[in-house]
């Protein structure tokens, strides 16, 4: 069996109700799609995570790499893809592209094989993930802190035990939300915060100093991703867990975070970091140095789906009779890519998710919505 045929799709949707968080304001969804298709007719589908344009642009760049290739040698055509990429893309969108190529051969060598993507990693280690909530971003508002609490009571009676929150508004702010977020949940539900790199060090430790009797299970990009000092130092400095990563490429790019002892939550993103092949290698990375790993997933039910089966493989740390259970990020905004076109559609039950069981990543992209979506 050999490839056949690669298609990108760009598909758009404009939102109902725009949102912001500390970077930049959100009007629409934009995802770049792509499915790889065999001489047989058995397709996978990927997806990179970042500006759609660009990494069409770089699938169309590795898309003559992988046609007449054998689909069962993913590996062998990762390290193709990213040794002709490697002297000018070693991190940065570029990689999405690969990651997306790369999930969808996943996909395809689990149809082929017959076997889920988690089997294929080598092991179901939970059929069941437990989800939190993303949302919480800001919007136009009288009273952004009351509003926030409002949502945040929406995720808990979901059923979700826990919620992260945008932070990085400024300082008086995030106190005046976290608290009332955190009132709100009660002290059971698990609360985590996200800066998106807003600070500098000396106002992120501002920050985590006053959020700390609120309980936080972890404080994400609190700082810029290139200041690994400041990350170390932050961590000896506030008794908040840190967590990063979504802006690091690679098992090269997230050893700087180990090495430098920047996190205890490493969050690669598969559809940016370099794949399913590459985020397993992260997996392995991440626990010789004891730092957990919670995927970072801002996409459709195939990023949701790629990362689910990578956490189904994950060995929790420590080991232990009554083992700590993972989590994976369950983007709540407003996005009908990621609802009506994957099917099926995930939906959270007592607080998880299950991983899917059928071939490859156990979706599929409804064709008739794709052409609905696709941007002219
Ligand atoms: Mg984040």
């Amino acid at each position: 069996m050999r490839i056949k045929e690669v298609t990108h799709y760009i598909i758009s949707h404009k939102l109902d109700e725009s949102f912001y968080f500390s970077q930049w304001h959100y009007d629409r969804r934009t995802i770049c799609l792509v499915k790889v298709t065999t001489d047989e007719g058995l397709y996978g589908w990927g997806e990179g995570y970042g500006p759609a344009g660009i990494i069409k642009a770089g699938i169309d760049f590795f898309a003559p790499l992988l046609i007449g290739k054998d689909p069962l040698q993913q590996e062998n055509i990762w390290r193709l893809m990213h040794l002709r990429s490697l002297d000018f893309a070693r991190r940065g969108v570029m990689l999405s592209a690969l990651s997306a190529l790369d999930i969808a051969l996943w996909d395809l060598k689990g149809k082929i094989l017959k076997q889920p993507v988690s089997v294929l990693l080598g092991g179901r280690k939970r059929e069941k993930v437990k989800a939190y909530a993303t949302g919480l971003y800001f919007r136009e508002s009288e009273n952004l802190a009351q509003e926030l609490a409002e949502e945040a009571l929406f995720y808990k009676n979901a059923g979700f035990e826990a919620v992260k929150m945008k932070v990085g508004l400024n300082i008086r702010a995030d106190i005046e939300n976290v608290k009332a977020v955190r009132e709100i949940l009660g002290p059971d539900i698990e609360l985590m915060v996200d800066a998106n790199h807003a600070y500098s060090l000396r106002e992120a430790i501002q920050l985590a100093n006053a959020i700390e009797p609120y309980n936080i299970s972890w404080f994400e990009e609190p700082i810029s991703p290139e200041e690994y000092d400041n990350y170390r130092e932050l961590r000896l400095r506030t008794k908040i867990p840190i967590a990063g990563g979504e802006c690091e490429y690679l098992r090269f790019g997230f050893q700087n975070l180990f090495i430098n002892r920047c996190v205890d939550i490493a969050q690669p993103d598969v559809c940016a970091t370099g794949g399913i092949t590459e985020f397993k290698k992260i997996m392995s990375s991440a626990q010789t140095f004891g730092v957990d790993v919670v995927p970072h997933s801002w996409g459709t039910g195939i990023a949701l789906s790629a990362a689910l089966h990578l956490i189904s493989n994950w060995d929790t740390i420590p080991g232990r009779l009554y083992e700590p259970e993972p989590l994976i990020e369950f983007d709540r905004t407003e996005n009908p890519l990621r609802d009506d076109l994957i099917k099926p559609r995930f939906s959270l039950e007592n607080g998880r998710l299950d991983v899917p069981t059928t071939p490859g990543l156990g979706i599929d992209v409804d064709m008739n919505l794709l052409s609905k979506y696709v941007s002219k």
